[in-house]
């Protein structure tokens, strides 16, 4: 394997996949350095207990919580990184996301950039990633000429009762975007099959609109691109000045490995990458890589998340759940006029899934059964923004491995979104036949170990004293080193965060073509120009 190339993406995922996908055309040498393996496409790719209670696909390493105390977290390590696992409702920040917004406990920072200048990567990033859904249905959508490039995928019988019962409530509920290979018009021809296992699941079947299936693998098909698996990168190296990334670490199964690169992009995850920049501290960088600011590490977010189950007496046999938002309380109501985030119907939850979080096959206090609450549960997904702190925060601990310290704030508002979401599902199916007088809620935080929306920890900025990257996610101390995953976020918006970051993904990939243009010939153009 040759040692050096013109640009090293450390990082399949959202970031680091979609960039490298950015890149390809230019014929560079790129190479892509992934921890991981590829998911193998077997029968427990769909396999509830496998995923959910035996964690098959999750890593295996303990990160440590600010208390000390260990905890595994729930992420995974593989070729298209969390994209393979997640629920693919791939949204825009809301237009008012990019400005300083005032939150019940705080401030929520501007952006560098507005949302006009992120637009048109967000229309690339839609058609990439194939997002199906119906532009002017969302009352808090961001401006767009472009349509979705796929219809919006259909409600099931079920969801359309519990859609039309939220809207005669007056709620302005729309179509979830959900990036995926659905043709629901082809149902013959369509790679998806639209099944029950989904968010949290990956595909066999390769229909799920993931990094790895979008991105990575046609990526590869170009001569000049590659790809090096199970590498693990341990630690970047700077030339005497510190101003330039000459080596990165790289831990193999065949050994250790140093290759280099002109550009080196770091898209680890917003946790990784914070620690690997904590773990190349150097004489230049006594504080870690690219720190002079003390930011790297610090401002971490993973949203107020909850999940939630509402129980009818009706039977809810749905298979693909994940269709229906709600954004109406997205900048709060008269009665709390503070953001208060999104909500949207959830999984379709299954009993093994309950049962990782209830002790029985019996809710206590509740009597009712999880096979019951399976078969008649409403599933919902409720996220409000989190503000960054400077003591949430990625470490090391002495042995150099993580420890994330983090207490949740904006909680209230969060609160309040549940008292909302409570409210409109007493309501749902008035009138309709019931015998038991009131809806189950089962509201469970996500723990610590719940990083799925982790980001913030590397953020960027105009000012290298409060940011740690500048307008183009390069790091203000180092000259060829760039960072393009979740970790860039100044704030988190209630949203989900993957379309942003490939969005941004492809507006870097833009800055580092002209780079790229504008650098020296590499070695490849110099032999392309002697052959012709
Ligand atoms: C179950 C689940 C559901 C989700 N659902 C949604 C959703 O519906 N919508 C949405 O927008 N978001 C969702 N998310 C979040 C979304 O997946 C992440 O925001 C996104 O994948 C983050 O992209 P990233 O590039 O920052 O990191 P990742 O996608 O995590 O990629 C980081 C990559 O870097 C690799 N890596 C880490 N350290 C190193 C190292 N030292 N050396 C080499 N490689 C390294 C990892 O193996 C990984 O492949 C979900 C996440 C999960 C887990
Ligand atoms: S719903 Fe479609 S994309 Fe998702 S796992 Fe099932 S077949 Fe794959």
């Amino acid at each position: 394997m040759q040692q050096h190339y013109d640009v090293i993406i450390i990082g399949t995922g959202a970031g680091g996949g979609t960039l490298a996908h950015s890149l390809a055309e230019t014929g560079k040498r790129i190479l892509m350095i992934e921890r991981g393996n590829w998911v193998p496409r077997e029968k427990e790719n769909w396999d509830t207990r496998e995923v959910f209670i035996n964690e098959r696909y999750h890593a295996t390493e303990m990160w440590y919580g600010g208390n000390g105390k260990p905890f595994r977290p729930h992420t995974s390590y593989n070729v298209g990184g969390n994209t393979k696992f997640y629920g693919s409702i791939l949204f825009r920040f809301r237009e008012g996301d990019f400005s300083e917004v005032q939150h019940h406990d705080g401030v929520s920072p501007a952006w560098p950039i507005r949302y006009e200048d992120l637009a048109p990567y967000y229309t690339r990033a839609e058609q990439l990633y194939a997002v199906h859904g119906t532009r002017g249905e969302d009352p808090t959508e961001p401006p767009s000429n472009d349509p979705f490039p796929w219809p919006a995928m259909s409600h099931e019988p079920r969801m359309q009762e519990v859609d039309d019962g939220l809207r005669r409530q007056g709620i302005k509920t729309f179509h979830l975007p959900v990036g995926i290979l659905l043709d629901e018009q082809n149902p013959e021809t369509s790679s998806c099959i639209r099944c029950n296992t989904f968010d949290g699941f990956a595909c066999p079947l390769n229909a799920k609109a993931d990094a790895a299936t979008m991105c990575v693998i046609p990526a590869l098909r170009h001569p000049n691109v590659s790809l090096l698996t199970e590498g693990f990168v341990t630690r970047l190296r700077t030339d005497p000045t510190g101003r330039s990334v000459t080596a990165v670490d790289v831990e193999h199964p065949s050994g250790p490995m140093q290759l280099s690169a002109d550009i080196i992009v770091v898209s680890a995850g917003a946790v990784n990458s914070a620690a690997l920049l904590l773990r190349s501290a150097d004489e230049k960088h006594p504080n870690g890589l690219a720190n002079s600011s003390d930011q790297v590490g610090r401002n971490y977010m993973c949203h107020n998340n909850s999940a939630i189950i509402t129980v009818f007496r009706k039977p809810n046999p749905t298979r693909f759940a994940r269709t229906i938002g709600i954004n109406d309380f997205y900048w709060g109501t008269e009665d709390f006029p503070y953001p208060m985030g999104h909500l949207s119907s959830g999984l379709k939850s299954q009993p093994e899934m309950l049962a990782t979080a209830a002790p029985s096959t019996k809710l206590p206090g509740v009597g009712l059964t999880l096979d019951y609450m399976a078969a008649h549960g409403v599933d919902w997904w409720a996220t409000t923004e989190d503000l960054p702190m400077p003591d949430n925060r990625v470490s090391l601990t002495p042995s150099g491995d993580i420890m994330l310290s983090y207490t949740p704030n904006n909680r209230e508002a969060h609160t309040r979104l549940l008292g909302k979401l409570k409210q409109l599902a007493e309501r749902l199916d008035d009138g309709m036949s019931h015998f038991i007088p009131h809806d189950v809620y089962l509201a469970q935080r996500i723990p610590l170990a719940g990083v799925a929306h982790q980001g913030g920890t590397c953020r960027f900025g105009d000012d290298p004293n409060s940011s740690v990257l500048d307008v183009n996610c390069k790091a203000h101390d180092v000259d060829n080193l760039y960072v393009v995953d979740a970790s860039f976020f100044p704030s988190s918006s209630s949203v989900n965060p993957a379309l942003t970051i490939m969005a941004n993904a492809l507006r870097v990939g833009d800055h580092l073509k002209q780079r790229l243009a504008a650098s020296k010939p590499s070695m490849t153009d110099a032999m392309l120009a002697v052959a012709s």
